[in-house]
């Protein structure tokens, strides 16, 4: 799909037959040839949400196109790249990384560029910006998800910064948490996401590694809670009892794909929380067990300030549910260190 040769920033797209291919996720790093990675759905089965093309597009090393290329050579590219190939090539998802410039000591002092000198960091960031905005522009059904303007890894912006300019990008890169998910839910530093979706409006990405979860999708589920958008790696090296609670998870998830990715969130506390379905007739109440002995909880939801027209209805579910103060009280039975997923119907 893409080729990158000798280090060199030659990004030829090509049309291809592949691009509705739903396992299919091509990962660039700069420098390096291209990455690709099978079935980043479950098990090669199509999963509801591998149904769009996966592929990630890992751009742009700011050295790469800095001091070696003029600017109308860059416009070139971008233009190019984005008008004509990337979008009729069938990408729909960009995943924008390792942005890693420009440290002052190597920022670009070329008075013929027509930028400030030196280049500064925030026109750096505009200059992202504009190639997204140019992406958008071409009215393909394209998602770009941002990392950080400035650094990888480490992240110097706010998550909500210059997102809301036209055209901007789509959703945030959900930090480093995908690399050791389950013992970083242990720890309660997974807990930044919950705060994250309380807080910002910037919808949330992150492509964890199931390998470092447990055979209940415990890291999984968190993460699915707190983030608009999830990808799933490490299939391939995964124990079999994690692989198949992974596809029994995503399964379940699926089912409620609408009331996680597009309903309204509402954050009982770091773990219960309340997802209603944007047809406001259904909801889901995940429960997060992180200790090592079986838990019944009694989860009050008082959700008449956050959604006053569903505490007005009547509620359905399999969990026992009492009627009470500003809403109901659910009781979750959650296994060690297990996730209870309780479905709710609200009845007008
Ligand atoms: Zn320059």
């Amino acid at each position: 799909m893409l080729d990158q040769k000798d280090g060199q920033p030659t990004l030829v797209a090509q049309t291809s037959d592949k691009a509705d291919h739903p396992h299919r996720l091509v990962v660039i790093h700069s420098g390096k040839r291209f990455v690709q990675q099978d079935h980043p759905g479950m098990g090669g089965k199509p999963d509801r949400h591998a149904e769009r093309p996966q592929m990630a597009l890992r751009q742009v090393r700011g050295k790469l196109i800095t001091d070696r290329l003029k600017p109308q050579k860059i416009d070139d590219i971008i233009g190019g790249f984005a008008k004509f190939r990337l979008i009729r090539a069938g990408f729909v998802f960009v995943n924008s990384d390792f942005h890693d410039w420009p440290w002052l000591e190597t920022s670009c002092h070329d008075p013929s560029h027509g930028h400030a000198v030196p280049l500064s960091r925030s026109d750096w960031c505009e200059a992202l910006n504009k190639m997204f905005a140019q992406l958008h522009e071409t009215g393909g059904p394209v998602t770009i998800e941002m990392h950080d303007h400035v650094e990888s890894g480490e992240y110097r912006t706010p998550v909500w910064y210059l997102y809301s300019r036209p055209g901007s990008y789509d959703e945030k890169w959900a930090y480093e948490f995908m690399w050791k998910t389950y013992s970083d839910l242990l720890s309660q530093k997974l807990f930044a996401l919950y705060h994250l979706r309380k807080a910002e409006p910037v919808p949330l990405f992150l492509h964890m590694n199931m390998i470092s979860d447990n055979e209940n999708a415990l890291a999984f589920w968190y993460v699915a809670s707190c983030v608009h958008h999830i990808g799933v790696g490490g299939a391939l090296k995964a124990s079999p009892a994690v692989f198949e609670g992974y596809r029994r998870a995503i399964a379940l998830y699926n089912r409620h794909f609408e009331e996680f990715t597009q309903g309204q969130f509402i954050g009982i506390d770091e773990l219960a929380h309340l997802h209603i379905h944007p047809n406001r007739l259904s909801a889901v109440l995940v429960c997060f067990n992180l200790k090592d002995a079986p838990e019944e909880r009694d989860i009050q939801l008082d959700i008449g300030r956050a959604a006053p027209d569903v505490a007005a209805m009547g509620l359905q579910s399999d969990a026992a549910v009492q009627t009470g103060g500003d809403g109901w009280c659910v009781r979750a039975c959650v296994g060690a260190k297990d996730v209870s997923v309780i479905s709710l119907k609200f009845l007008p």
